[in-house]
């Protein structure tokens, strides 16, 4: 038989939908280097304890892998609930793999063709990303000198283009910037359809900065999204989840695969809740290495955003390129992405930061 690989048939050449041709995937560079600060992973893995409980109630539920499982999640979204609190039950609170499979389910339901969605940039290059999968088209406004979605421009695009759907990222990737709810609130008000306020990073925030979970009680087109890749050190996973209003939760239920999600994935997901304690105590460590980290990086002379999330975004160079590689020459793994002439690093551990700090000065010259 004739193997194909290594003829050049492409893409192209395939009858692949019109609007994919030109398109490349997400590539974070997966690298294999000594300190990886690339994508905003959590670096302390799960402790011996949290190992042992996840091997053991995998193996529970292998017995029973025969079955489908609990098409809706019930214990895992009581579970996820009970962690949000604000008196959130499990009709209020959806999960899938990932939150990025969660804000897909979102604009399946609420974007799609002949809708859009807008998003104030820079911001989660994923969002324009999964606008464009499901069809929908993005609208992209900038964000202010400072990362703070600009309001008065905000309102303005809002009213004219009345998206379907507003992405809002709060704390914002790859700024750091948290939003204050009176602006959340003005482009709730504003806006004639969905707002997802993204809080991939929530547990990062600092003292005193709110979520927008407060917000939800009388606001049905509000959508909360969270994950466990990050704060809770479970990107392996694949856990992402959102609160909303129940109506919200029925309709994400007419786009959804059954049983999207595997029943190793909801044991996995409801063993780390019942470590929650023991994984934001880790949170908390890496908020105080972040705040050092800006500190540092500011007595060096750098711009620095400031950050509730657990990487910093720093600048200016002239040429950005050079100073990412040369850090990867010494073993650093950063993330060239925002602004032209920023870079993002990841907060990780004491020792990797001791690495960077040790990097920087040589991959920038100065
Ligand atoms: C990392 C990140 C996510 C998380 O994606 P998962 O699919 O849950 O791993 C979502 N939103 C933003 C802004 C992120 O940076």
């Amino acid at each position: 038989m004739n193997d194909d690989i290594g003829t050049d048939i492409g893409i192209d050449d395939l009858p692949v939908r019109d609007d994919l041709r030109g398109r490349t995937p997400y590539g974070a560079p997966q690298l294999e280097v000594p300190v990886a600060l690339n994508t905003n992973e959590n670096p302390y893995p799960p402790s011996d304890r949290l190992a042992a409980t996840l091997a053991r109630r995998v193996a529970e539920t292998a017995t029973g892998l025969n079955r489908y499982p609990d098409r809706d999640a019930v214990g895992l979204r009581t579970a996820l609930a009970g962690y949000l609190g604000h008196g959130l039950d499990h009709r209020r609170v959806w999960a899938a793999n990932g939150s990025n499979e969660v804000l897909q389910q979102i604009l399946q339901a609420f974007g799609g063709a002949g809708r859009t969605a807008m998003g104030f940039e820079p911001s989660y290059s994923m969002h324009p990303v999964i606008a464009g999968v499901t069809g929908t088209a993005w609208i992209p406004v900038p964000r202010a000198a400072d990362f703070r979605v600009d309001l008065p421009a905000a309102l303005d695009a809002i009213a004219r283009h009345r998206p379907d759907v507003v992405f809002l990222a709060s704390p914002n990737n790859p700024t750091g910037t948290a939003l204050p709810l009176a602006d959340i609130e003005a482009v709730l008000d504003a806006a004639p359809g969905m707002v997802v306020v993204d809080e991939a990073y929530a547990e990062f925030r600092r003292e005193g900065t709110p979520s927008a979970l407060s917000l939800l009680p009388g606001r049905p087109r509000l959508v909360v999204t969270r994950t466990m890749s990050k704060a809770f050190a479970m990107a392996g996973a694949r856990i992402g989840y959102l609160a909303a209003h129940p109506a919200v939760v029925d309709a994400l239920q007419l786009v959804r695969l059954p049983y999207h999600l595997s029943a190793v994935s909801q044991v996995v997901a409801a063993t780390a809740l019942d470590f929650t304690d023991e994984l934001l105590g880790a949170v908390k460590r890496l908020r105080d290495e972040r705040d050092a980290l800006v500190d540092w990086l500011r007595a060096q002379g750098y711009a620095v955003a400031d950050s509730d999330a657990n990487f910093v975004l720093f600048g200016e160079f002239a040429d950005r390129s050079a100073v990412w590689r040369g850090m990867l020459d010494q073993g650093v793994l950063i993330r060239e992405v925002g602004p032209p002439g920023w870079l993002r690093t990841t907060v990780g551990t004491p020792e990797e930061m001791a690495a960077f700090r040790a990097a920087l000065p040589r991959a920038a010259g100065r």
